[in-house]
């Protein structure tokens, strides 16, 4: 063993090629420990036969009670254990030796091997010690050192040299930079790998001084201040288990460890490992890069959708996304408003269990958009919608297919514009257009008849005229019965331009009344006077009331509603008849009726009797023109004293106009 390298620990020195050079050197300690470490040793001396090391059972076994035995000599401390001091004395001689010893059934054993530096010179020995069950043979008797066979210390040897190779093939394969620093602050061992990590050259790792390791690599490191303090610390013998995280200016992120290197109990040194976490770390900011980017993406996503949110439920219009299976995926306020609903009530319902009334008509439409993924706009509806049973409703719908970028179809969006308004506003126009066009016809009519009614007397009114010139042009003597007829004719015409006046004067609202306390029975006594003998086919009959009813009111202008009454009634009655005028009480009113037998008035045209111009469709055929004028007339002076009139009638059965005034 003596001199040959190839048995040392290769793996406690470093690097198989940093042996090429061996320029460093160990302390002879340093030595004893390392080739004690590689061989298991239980027992190291100096060569001046001081304790390096020993393990504490083998020094319980040797009787040793006094403290660590490191220091003292093997001398004191193997006195319990003579063979083995015996041959450790043969090995500090320099010679190999295996000795043993034992009690009943059991023995120790030991390899001494002297250790020797580079030079050859001895630096002391180790002990390996082992249990044995063999028997004692007879002829052993005392203690005895053993020279170590050849074949023995080849096998011994060839194990060693098994053992530091795989040691050292597995420190320079692993991943992480691994440094070993014993207490002096010297390098005892590292791999390739941290020579890689931290760039530093084989001189440097030869002179083996981790202080000047430290310095060349402090330039490289960030945060050098706390670097150095960090691993100077660990230079201080402690059990502590450190760790830290080292940043270099390359951008390199290294992941510290460090733990105590054990001898036994005792601490001789620091490994130190290093790791490159430099991707994992990269990894790790991407990754919370990442979530951030996600996070901001969200975010986005969110205000976008509260935008859209705000638009949706501001929008003048309903508008809704219905999926594929026709439920609500979304829908503004004025939709859900429709269904007299809540949005978020809307949300996966059907479309039939939102709108069962307009359902039959809508989803066909939508399943329409949805197959063939072309758009239906501006479809006017009308129907009825939860929120407003019973009330016929109108919209202008449109429905667009909704597409993702690939342009799969994912639903209906749905715009209803409500056009109730403008609908209802449209189909006034259309009324007015048509009363406006019914006016102009009546007007037409009205011209027309108004210039027929004022002609018609104006040619008898002429014919009278003109034979009452030619009696006095011939000197005879005026016949009166012209003179009678020209003012009848007269007074036709001045009943037609009466009736067109006061419908001017209603009009302008310039119909004036001058009231005074009227006795019923009296005036209507009076007025019908005027009536005396004025048809052959008709008879007058005026049934008066049997107490005496008093009314406020304008004489003349309830003469000419009473007159008007009883001459539509002589008119329309053109068969004849007889024709009841009647006055009674009724309340607190009078009531006058005029009953006549005569044509009647068709059901449908009663209401419109009292409007201005209308003449009922079988007007003419009583022969009697007329302008539709009295009844317009007469309408306004009964309301204007505070009373009411209106007709009951059957065709050809006549008809009985009625009116009340309040009694004083
Ligand atoms: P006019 O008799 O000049 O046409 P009115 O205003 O007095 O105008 O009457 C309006 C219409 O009412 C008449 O054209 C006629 O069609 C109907 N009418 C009025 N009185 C009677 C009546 N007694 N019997 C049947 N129709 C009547």
């Amino acid at each position: 063993m003596k001199g040959d390298r190839s048995a040392e620990p290769a793996a406690w020195e470093g690097p198989a090629h940093s042996r090429a050079t061996p320029t460093s050197r160990a302390s002879p300690v340093e030595l004893l420990l390392q080739v004690g470490a590689s061989l298991h040793a239980t027992l190291v001396v100096d060569r001046q036969g001081r304790i390096v090391w020993m393990d504490p059972v083998l020094a319980g076994a040797a009787g040793w009670r006094s403290g660590p035995p490191v220091g003292h000599s093997a001398q004191e401390v193997l006195g319990g254990l003579p063979w083995l001091l015996h041959a450790f004395d043969a090995a500090l001689a320099g010679t190999d030796g295996l000795c043993e010893d034992g009690g009943e059934g059991q023995r120790l054993s030991a390899v001494v091997v002297p250790v020797f530096d580079e030079d050859g010179t001895q630096v002391g020995a180790c002990a390996r010690l082992r249990k044995s069950e063999r028997p004692r043979p007879e002829a052993a008797g005392a203690p005895q050192a053993l020279c170590l066979g050849a074949v023995e210390e080849r096998r011994a040897r060839e194990h060693l040299e098994h053992q530091t190779s795989l040691l050292r093939a597995t420190f320079d394969s692993i991943t992480d930079g691994v440094i070993v620093v014993d207490l002096a602050r010297r390098i005892t061992a590292f791999n390739k790998r941290f020579q890689e990590i931290w760039g530093l050259t084989d001189a440097m790792m030869e002179e083996r001084d981790a202080e000047k390791a430290l310095a060349s690599v402090e330039p490289r490191v960030t945060a050098p201040g706390r670097f150095i303090a960090f691993i100077r610390e660990g230079f201080e013998p402690t059990f502590e288990y450190r760790s830290s995280i080292v940043e270099l200016r390359d951008g390199r992120v290294l992941e510290c460890k460090s733990i105590p290197q054990l001898l036994g109990e005792a601490i001789i040194g620091r490994i130190w490992s290093y790791r490159d976490v430099t991707a994992e770390r990269q990894a790790l900011a991407e990754q919370a890069r990442l979530l951030v980017a996600e996070q901001e993406a969200r975010e986005r996503l969110e205000e976008s959708f509260a935008v859209l949110d705000t638009f949706l439920n501001h929008a003048p219009v309903a508008l809704g996304f219905i999926g594929r299976d026709l439920r609500y995926l979304r829908s503004n306020d004025a939709l859900a408003a429709l269904h007299g609903r809540r949005r978020e009530e809307e949300l996966g319902k059907t479309v039939r269990e939102m709108t069962p009334q307009m359902a039959p008509f809508v989803e066909p439409l939508m399943r329409q958009v949805l197959d063939e993924g072309t758009p239906i706009i501006g479809l006017n509806m009308t129907g009825e919608v939860p929120s407003t049973p019973g009330e016929q409703r109108h919209w202008n719908v449109s429905y667009y297919p909704v597409r993702t970028a690939s342009g799969t179809i994912l639903g209906v969006g749905v715009v209803v514009a409500e056009i109730t308004a403008e609908y209802r506003a449209q189909a006034e126009r259309d009324r007015l257009l048509r009363e406006a066009e019914e006016a102009i016809r009546i007007r037409d009519d009205f011209m027309s008849i108004a210039a027929h009614e004022l002609k018609t007397p104006l040619t008898p009114l002429k014919l009278h005229l003109q034979m009452l010139k030619g009696q006095a042009d011939t000197g005879h003597g005026v016949a009166s019965r012209h003179v009678d007829k020209a003012l009848a004719q007269l007074a036709r015409l001045s009943l037609l331009v009466n009736d067109l006046l006061d419908t001017s004067r209603i009009q302008a609202g310039k119909l004036e009344l001058a009231t005074e306390p009227i006795p019923l029975r009296e005036f209507i006594r009076e007025v019908l006077l005027d009536f005396r003998g004025t048809s052959s086919l008709h008879s007058l009959r005026f049934e008066a009331p049997d107490e005496p009813l008093v009314i406020l009111g304008d004489r003349a202008r309830l003469a000419q509603v009473l007159t008007n009454l009883v001459e539509n009634a002589f008119k329309y009655s053109p068969t004849g008849g007889t024709i009841r005028v009647t006055a009674r009480r009724m309340g607190t009113e009078a009531c006058v009726s005029v009953k006549d037998e005569g044509i009647g008035i068709p059901k449908e045209e009663q209401a419109h009797l009292f409007e201005r111009f209308f003449r009922a469709r079988n007007a003419p055929i009583s022969g009697f023109g007329g302008l539709g004028l009295g009844l317009y007339i007469c309408r306004d002076i009964i309301e204007r004293h505070g009373g009411r009139i209106w007709v009951e009638s059957e065709v050809e059965h006549g008809s009985t106009f009625h009116f009340v005034l309040p009694c004083l």
